[in-house]
């Protein structure tokens, strides 16, 4: 669905989405899934709330109608998420000298039709602050507690249709800013001026929030998660640019490495680089290219590995392949080894090989794959072979 062409998650979506939650949780023979301010809540009302000390929960009960536990100061907002705005979802609030447990408890039992005490079995969603988990498991004594990411990343893995088309457009937002970045000034700038231009730019392209933009150079593109420094970008090394934000809620996380030539083709990557980045470069595309429902995480992350290996950086390649990503930068499924969940239809992630000589240079490429019916379906568009740009 689109408004002018942007992609809406349908309010009736945010309804079938409880109901599913209902009914994974009735599956599961859990009594209620509880579900605390975060991704999860947003996935399920589009809810956005704020993480505060005062309780906000969404109780999904195995049966009976799901309510959202709201304080009073934040009614108006709670009132104008999809799901209840649509009409699916009643938002129950309390006052300020109330206790809210005891309230989530109450409802909770009027639904089931159980007291407190015959409460045997509840989900938490996995973020649920200690305060609160500490007071639900004080106020239902019988219940035994887990985390309700086995109901909710069943739902949140297999993206929808109009979930990879914001995933999409974050994504291409993101690549027009690689391109910005690759294409302007670098040579003498400081890796944390160039951070903030790419943070500017991640919202000027459309992003409502920046939520990392990583410049690494030289030296500094060895280390993975490298932080922008006050480091002056020179002409003749690489830079690794790892950027992404949130559009809509959904994030956008890709990664390229670039060379900074500064128009003097004697500063351009030395032979090293050349080999170490082909390497990179053909691991990234063969997993890519293996992406297809069935095929188990781990395998994904061996295909990439194993061509690294080959090339001789295998030790050089020391985190995992990807991971999943949606309303979450990092969410499920991670392509790790010891990983063997199979990859089905709708699954998004990144494939993120890199390799790393430390004190030296590295280079890491990153892209969003989303497994389509038969095979992958790239969201991300910026070319993927070394890109020596002029830097000045
Ligand atoms: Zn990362
Ligand atoms: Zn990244
Ligand atoms: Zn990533």
């Amino acid at each position: 669905m689109s408004d002018g062409g942007h992609p809406v998650i349908p309010v009736v979506r945010y309804a079938e989405r409880i109901a599913r939650a209902a009914q994974l949780t009735a599956g599961a023979r859990l009594d209620a899934c509880l579900i605390g301010v975060g991704a999860d809540l947003r996935y399920l009302t589009g809810y956005q709330a704020m993480p505060l000390e005062r309780l906000t929960m969404l109780v999904v009960p195995a049966r009976g109608p799901a309510v959202l536990i709201a304080p009073r100061l934040e009614v108006s907002s709670a009132r104008a998420c999809p799901a209840v705005a649509g009409g699916f979802l009643e938002v129950v609030t309390w006052d300020e000298t109330l206790d809210a447990v005891a309230l989530l408890v109450e409802r909770l039992g009027a639904a089931l039709g159980l007291a407190a005490t015959g409460i045997r079995r509840v989900a938490v969603s996995d973020r649920t602050w200690a305060t609160f988990l500490l007071r639900l498991q004080a106020a239902l004594p019988a219940a035994a507690f887990e985390v309700a990411s086995t109901i909710t990343r069943q739902q949140r893995m297999a993206k929808d249709a109009d979930e990879v088309a914001l995933l999409r457009l974050a994504a291409a937002a993101a690549d027009r800013v690689i391109g910005q970045i690759s294409h302007g000034r670098l040579i003498g700038r400081s890796e944390a001026e160039v951070s903030r231009e790419v943070r500017e730019r991640l919202v000027t392209e459309g992003h409502e929030l920046a939520e990392f933009a990583i410049v690494g150079s030289g030296p500094n593109s060895a280390s993975p998660h490298h932080e922008a420094s006050g480091r002056l970008i020179e002409a003749g090394e690489p830079v690794v640019l790892d950027i992404g934000g949130t559009l809509d809620g959904y994030t956008s996380d890709t990664t390229r490495t670039i060379w900074v030539g500064g128009g003097d083709p004697a500063l351009g990557p030395d032979p090293e680089f050349q080999r170490l980045f082909g390497v990179l470069h053909e691991a990234q595309a063969a997993a890519v290219a293996a992406v297809r429902p069935g095929m188990p995480c781990q395998d994904l992350d061996a295909t990439a590995r194993g061509i690294i290996t080959a090339g001789g950086y295998g030790p050089q390649f020391f985190h995992r392949l990807g991971h999943g990503i949606g309303l979450e930068a990092h969410e499920d499924p991670y392509l790790v080894a010891g990983n063997r969940e199979p990859l089905q239809a709708g699954y998004a992630f990144s494939v993120e090989p890199g390799i790393y000589l430390e004190g030296r240079y590295g280079a890491r490429l990153e892209d969003i794959v989303v497994c389509g019916p038969v095979g992958p379906l790239v969201l991300n568009r910026s070319p993927l072979d070394l890109q020596v740009v002029d830097g000045r």
